[in-house]
């Protein structure tokens, strides 16, 4: 969004980069590569159009939500929810060449609605296409996990135990002050539903937005304790042009360092004890390669035994070493 916003003013400010192409050209971005002259020299070609396991399917554009640091809605407006024959004839055309995951893609991607169709329908319906083994889908927003939702989609096994569901605070206080919609208490509330269904959580956070204060950030590691992420994608606050929290008095950087390493010390735990976890359980792992292939809660798992790649095979996890888990297959 940042590059559709600021456009070749980027590229003069930073003459280093060699192409600058904004969020509402992601769809055309293998011809923008190809445009470059970037990729034309043999063996420099990009792979961009090649069809892989997984195949990612765009259902929504634009965002609903206001967040006080982000420039999504002011870049790409309001949602549009794409028609579902549009969404499953992309999604059947990626399976036929090959992908066995589908990956739906939105800003606010469990808002889906389009006529009758909930989210929770569409992802049964993609599940159901010929060729599918998984579905998977980024990035939801916590309001929307509704009890129906999850009873919709419980008992179907394609439908992957991964949700990335970004917090960005574990503090109320600052969970306002970004304009996220919802409270740490909702926030808990819903990932306690979503684990009861088996899925593993994975999350966004920032540290050092403008009025987190000490004891902000506290509750913040407290969360990442009562959620049990099993791995977190941790960010210093930097603002963006023309949202209203860049109008807000920075903390000193220094704080943002201290903070974000104890964070990523904090996850680094969770995600090992994540791991440790599963040993012993039984999992079904798509492969990627010939032997190592990722489980429906999305841990990386590497097999004793070489598969045909794209295979499905069900699995007890004997031991794991840092972020792999070691198949007994
Ligand atoms: S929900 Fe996500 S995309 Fe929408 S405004 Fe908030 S951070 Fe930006």
């Amino acid at each position: 969004c940042a590059a559709q916003r600021l456009g070749k003013a980027l590229q003069k400010k930073y003459p280093f980069l060699d192409i600058v192409s904004g969020a509402k050209e992601i769809e055309h971005f293998a011809d923008t590569l190809d445009a470059s002259g970037l990729f034309n020299a043999p063996g420099q070609e990009h792979n961009l159009l090649a069809s892989g396991l997984t195949g990612y399917v765009t259902i929504m554009r634009g965002c609903n939500f206001a967040c006080s640091y982000c420039i999504v809605p002011s870049v790409r407006g309001p949602v549009k929810c794409l028609p579902v024959a549009d969404i499953l004839a992309d999604a059947a055309q990626k399976a036929k060449a090959g992908a066995k995951e589908i990956m739906l893609l939105g800003q606010t991607v469990n808002a889906y609605q389009f006529e009758n169709t909930s989210f929770a329908d569409l992802l049964n319906q993609v599940s159901r296409l010929p060729g599918v083994e998984r579905v998977r889908f980024t990035s939801p927003h916590p309001i929307y996990f509704t009890p129906e939702f999850l009873a919709a989609i419980k008992d179907n096994p394609k439908i992957a135990r991964h949700v990335h569901l970004p917090v960005q605070s574990g503090s109320t206080k600052v969970l306002q002050e970004m304009k996220r919609g919802y409270t740490r208490e909702i926030f808990l509330e819903k990932v306690r539903a979503l684990k009861d269904c088996g899925f593993n959580i994975s999350t966004d956070i920032i540290v050092g937005f403008p009025t987190e204060m000490e004891d902000d950030f506290k509750e913040t590691l407290s969360l990442v304790d009562e959620a049990g992420f099993f791995a977190a994608y941790c960010f210093k606050y930097s603002p963006r042009l023309g949202t209203p929290a860049a109008k807000m008095k920075l903390l000193p950087q220094n704080i943002l360092e201290e903070r974000l390493d104890i964070l990523l010390n904090k996850v680094r735990g969770l995600s090992d004890a994540a791991y440790q976890a599963q040993v012993g359980t039984v999992q079904e792992v798509l492969l990627e390669s010939e032997n190592k292939g990722r489980s429906s809660g999305n841990f990386w798992v590497k097999t004793s035994k070489s598969y045909p790649v794209g295979s499905v095979i069900k699995t007890t996890i004997k031991k794991a070493d840092g972020t792999l888990l070691f198949a007994r297959d």
